[in-house]
């Protein structure tokens, strides 16, 4: 009789090989078959141990080429032969990674999960610019938003609850319609003034950083060319950028007025 199978859901982390966990490592290098995104680093593919066979599954902004649901077949169908299989992604899985999707499709099947976190890119964005989440008088908390909707559905966020001065707002996915972001927070009263880092591929060797401001970021973003994946930090903590060439384009008086 055939062992079972299970499926690994593992996260890699934003990028650098470094940032992926001893778990998600000790899984990696365990696994017969691994499915894996367009964000994984071709040094963390390269982790896996000889004869594993590798499945990519990528997606990129409006280029699905392996639909969701043909991903969970081949999740179901690798693991009903017994193989265990990683399902490995960028970041963490369980934050706008549709992992918490994928188990429950394979629980409904029989399939057994476990999972290893991942440092999610807003973690990997704050360590590499030293810009931290939250900090003693600047943020009392932070929020992870998507900046997209499925199927490319109207952008309707209650901007009147992330319109907080004295909250961090870190936007996933949200390059091409920054400037709807900015112009519904600043409909809701949060200053153009408001400090914005945009970080594309942290924690890679193509990473790039652009300061900016609320009323700023979309001409900025166009004129500097970002393209996903691209993270967005909002709020004050920003002045507090490690990189002072970035940091000194803020105006505290106005960042933190
Ligand atoms: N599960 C992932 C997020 C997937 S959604 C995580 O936890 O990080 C994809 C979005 O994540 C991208 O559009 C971008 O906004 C962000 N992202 C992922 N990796 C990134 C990186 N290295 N640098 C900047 N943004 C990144």
């Amino acid at each position: 009789m055939t062992q079972p199978g299970k499926v690994c859901l593992i996260g890699a982390g934003p990028g650098d090989p470094e940032l992926i966990t001893l778990r998600a490592l000790r899984m990696l290098e365990a696994a017969d078959v691994v499915v894996h995104d367009k964000l994984v680093s071709r040094e963390i593919l390269n982790m896996v141990r000889p004869g594993c066979r590798m499945i990519p599954v990528g997606k990129s902004p409006k280029c699905h080429p392996v639909p969701q649901d043909r991903i969970n077949d081949i999740l179901v169908t690798e693991a009903s032969k017994g193989h265990t299989v990683a399902r490995l992604k960028g970041g963490d899985p369980m934050i706008f990674g549709r992992g918490s999707e994928e188990a429950a499709y394979l629980i409904k099947h029989g399939i057994a999960v476990e999972y290893a976190p991942g440092i999610t890119a807003a973690q990997g964005a704050s360590c590499v610019t030293g810009v931290p989440l939250t900090h003693r008088g600047l943020a009392t908390s932070v929020q992870y938003v998507t900046g997209h909707r499925q199927a490319d559905k109207v952008l309707d966020l209650d901007w009147k609850r992330l319109a907080d001065p004295d909250t961090t707002l870190v936007i996933y996915m949200g390059v091409a319609n920054i400037g709807q972001i900015a112009m519904g927070l600043m409909t809701e009263n949060l200053p153009g003034a408001t400090p914005i880092l945009a970080v594309s591929r942290a924690t890679t060797p193509d990473e790039r950083r652009l300061v900016s401001r609320l009323d700023q970021i979309a001409t900025d973003v166009r004129d500097q060319a970002f393209k996903a994946p691209t993270l967005f930090i909002i709020g004050k903590v920003v002045s507090l950028c490690a990189d002072r060439a970035i940091a000194d384009l803020i105006d505290p008086v106005k960042a933190h007025g």
